[in-house]
């Protein structure tokens, strides 16, 4: 229990594939290569929306399987 089984990376929310390299964002993972993504994205691009709809789906999907 203390980050060494994590090896294998988590499934990224954007382009949902696992990768090692990445960050939470509250309890959803972005790996870098997405944030870096998004980072360069202007607010009004359709990249920036598809993240906001993939966070906005993990984040409905946890609160209603979580019970
Ligand atoms: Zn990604």
């Amino acid at each position: 229990m203390n980050g060494l089984e994590h090896k294998d990376g988590e499934r990224c929310i954007v382009c949902e594939n696992v990768k090692e390299k990445g960050y939470h964002i509250l309890s959803a993972f972005i790996c870098n290569e997405c944030d870096k993504d998004i980072i360069q994205t202007e607010t009004d691009d359709q990249a920036y929306m598809f993240f906001v709809k993939q966070l906005r789906k993990i984040m409905t999907k946890q609160n209603i399987s979580y019970s």
